[in-house]
């Protein structure tokens, strides 16, 4: 039976012994343990217990615990965060994040729509569909990644008005320290922001996909894939468009270091 921690030890020990030139190792205990399929005991272990070098495996999975936790306290703080008092008014809910708080790769978008103001899940209307679609073709799925935005509450409307607005600058950087902290917890290796509003969220900067697209940028040290917000690609599906995010994701893989197939290098969204 399928069992996320015994998963998360096994994926840490693959990595340990891809890069290290010294092999993975575990105390008798642990491993009986983990033969015996006993992952309670397993999971209440300190990290000297489960390992005799007091090396990865256990401390990936405590350091991803404590992600969890520090990620959860910060989700309590944003959910009856009132800082813009007309976005508290209007919202269903705010729209924390999703995804594994020890993700490699963090997805950052602008703001909740109305699909995810009500389901209180990112990316989750049409444009989320497509991004889980990317997702899919990188063979990553939702719960291996990390996905955010710059605000947490869906930009308020008109009553009589549908659609969605953008968030303003003001919002985005009263919002922004909540992102800035989602980052610090889960330390990404690579972070992909999508649309040039995201961008603005995030660096301040203003500019046009044309000339941010492609190419990478650096947030406080991490790699940044700048590309286009599924959203664009559902107006706009003329191929070349759809072609580019995904030469964007290529680049991500490779920076990720993950296998790339012939199919997946001419693969078109
Ligand atoms: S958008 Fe962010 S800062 Fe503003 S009320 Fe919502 S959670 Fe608070």
């Amino acid at each position: 039976m399928a069992h996320p921690d015994l998963d998360f030890v096994i994926a840490a020990l693959e990595r340990i012994r891809e890069k290290s030139d010294r092999a993975p190792r575990a105390s008798r205990t642990a491993l009986a343990r983990l033969k015996a399929g006993d992952f309670v005991s397993l999971s209440v272990m300190t990290t000297p217990a489960l390992t005799e070098h007091p090396s990865p495996p256990g401390r990936q999975l405590q350091a991803a615990r404590n992600k969890a936790d520090l990620l959860a306290g910060l989700r309590e703080r944003v959910r009856v965060c009132t800082k813009c008092g007309h976005l508290a008014c209007s919202r269903t809910q705010t729209v924390f994040g999703v995804g594994n708080p020890d993700a490699d790769l963090m997805f950052i978008g602008e703001a909740p729509g109305a699909d995810e103001d009500q389901q209180g899940e990112p990316f989750v209307g049409r444009a989320g569909q497509l991004l889980t679609r990317i997702l899919k073709a990188m063979n990553f799925a939702r719960e291996d990644v990390y996905i955010a935005n710059i605000l947490k509450c869906r930009p308020d409307m008109p009553e009589v008005s549908f659609g969605n607005r953008p968030p303003t600058p003001t919002e985005m950087q009263t919002c922004r320290p909540y992102l800035v902290e989602q980052i610090e917890i889960i330390q990404p290796s690579v972070l992909v922001a999508l649309g040039a509003v995201a961008v603005e969220g995030l660096l301040g900067t203003r500019a046009t996909m044309r000339e941010l697209r492609g190419r990478w940028h650096t947030y406080n040290s991490i790699p940044l894939m700048i590309t286009y917000h599924p959203a664009y690609l559902l107006r706009n599906q003329a191929p070349s468009e759809k072609r580019k995010v995904w030469e964007d994701m290529l680049q991500v893989m490779e920076r990720l270091e993950r296998p790339i197939s012939e199919r997946q290098r001419n693969y078109f969204l």
